[in-house]
């Protein structure tokens, strides 16, 4: 019945997980779901107020615009002038998505043909794998390595295949491993991509979910990056609206367009009220970022302290919300994750999971309140793992 596309497709790991976690808390257990990167506090209240005023405007019920309202559009680039010191044309060089991961699922579809290469980082976010697998394309893995600070080394893909290259994916700061790069790594990038006619899509969906001072940079802030990529913002991470599927591409005003012809031909845009709610949450003031991101870093110390203690070798991390932390001896990352699971009451999620590199890791989410995380960690403390 199914197409090859669809039966060739790994079973979905959150789902299965999902499943395992059904069981043990049907046997009565107390979970503590360190699982899925989706934020647990709500959206700011004047984000969910400009929704609210918004949907009652019945001249945002109708068909919004393809390549997204306007001025949703500006208060992008605004934000991307002010935040992250770019230069940004509202109307050729942004474009609207409905999430990142649309806009990541739907890119390969204006670049790859069937046959060709995109490069894509491992362990990462599902869907760059997928996305350019359901295009007809071939992956190529880019291995990201703890040696090499979770960073591609992009001197070891081979000539013939960066010949053939039409896409790369990007992710910094990373989910799954917290790792950050910075501007000199994307220099590199660019004259990767320059030398091999490779169009660059950075996946900035943590850049705003930063501590210790850290600020993560724009793809966009090199030097010819314009010419040669696009970067994703997402509202969902920054601003607690995974629900609400709103994120924008800014960059490469060809890419930008290729990226809005697939899209028009798709789906009929973002909801103009949630198009008004994000003009909200970009243009108010930056005071409720500061504010999760703090809730965070308690949570990252609190996690830390208690990897730490039970022997767990993990520096802290200076962006996203997750611990990427290696397993210990005699257990592979699927063998640990289950052990939590059923004797510990843990979710975490199995480095596996995001690919054959994550081997060997498994993934915290800072998803709970600092009292259930110590909670967690005296839990594992018990059983001293
Ligand atoms: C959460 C996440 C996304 C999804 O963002 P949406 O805008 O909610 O679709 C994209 N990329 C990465 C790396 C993520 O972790």
């Amino acid at each position: 019945m199914y197409a090859d596309r669809i039966n060739s497709l790994p079973p979905y790991l959150f789902a299965t997980i999902d499943a395992a976690k059904t069981k043990i808390v049907a046997k009565g257990v107390d979970v503590i779901d360190l699982g899925v990167g989706d934020p647990d506090q709500p959206t700011p209240v004047h984000v969910v107020e400009s929704m609210c005023d918004a949907v009652r405007d019945p001249k945002t019920h109708s068909y919004p615009s393809y390549t997204g309202m306007f001025e949703f559009r500006e208060a992008a680039a605004n934000w991307c002038k002010t935040s992250k010191g770019i230069d940004i044309d509202p109307a050729s060089e942004t474009l609207t998505m409905i999430g990142s991961k649309e806009g990541v699922a739907h890119i390969p579809l204006a670049f790859i043909n069937p046959g060709d290469v995109a490069l894509i980082p491992d362990p990462a976010y599902p869907v760059y794998k997928i996305g350019t697998q359901f295009a007809g394309g071939v992956p190529h893995i880019m291995p990201l390595l703890e040696e090499n600070n979770f960073l591609p080394d992009l001197d070891a893909i081979p000539g013939d295949v960066a010949a053939k290259a039409k896409l790369m994916f990007l992710n910094y700061p990373n989910n799954p491993t917290s790792a950050t790069a910075g501007l000199k790594f994307f220099e590199e990038v660019v004259d990767f991509a320059r030398e091999n006619d490779v169009v660059v899509v950075h996946d900035n969906a943590y850049c705003e979910m930063v501590f210790d001072g850290y600020k993560a940079p724009s793809f966009l802030n090199v030097d010819g990056a314009m010419d040669v990529g696009i970067e994703l913002y997402s509202l969902s991470k920054t601003y607690n609206m995974t629900g609400w599927r709103l994120a924008f591409a800014v960059g490469n005003r060809d890419i930008i367009s290729g990226a809005g012809k697939v899209k028009s031909n798709i789906d009929s845009g973002a909801f103009d009220a949630i198009q008004i709610a994000g003009i909200t949450a970009l243009s108010s003031s930056q005071q409720c970022v500061a504010d999760i991101n703090t809730i965070y870093a308690g949570r990252r110390d609190a996690l830390l302290k208690g990897l730490n203690a039970i022997g767990l070798d993990v520096k802290p991390p200076k962006a996203t919300f997750y611990i990427w932390a290696p397993v210990p001896a005699g257990y592979d990352s699927m063998g640990f994750s289950k052990f939590l699971l059923e004797d510990v009451g843990i979710v975490a999620t199995p480095g596996v999971g995001f690919g054959d590199y994550g081997e060997g890791y498994i993934r915290f989410a800072l998803t709970q309140s600092v009292g259930r995380i110590n909670e967690a960690v005296e839990r594992m403390e018990k059983l001293k793992i």
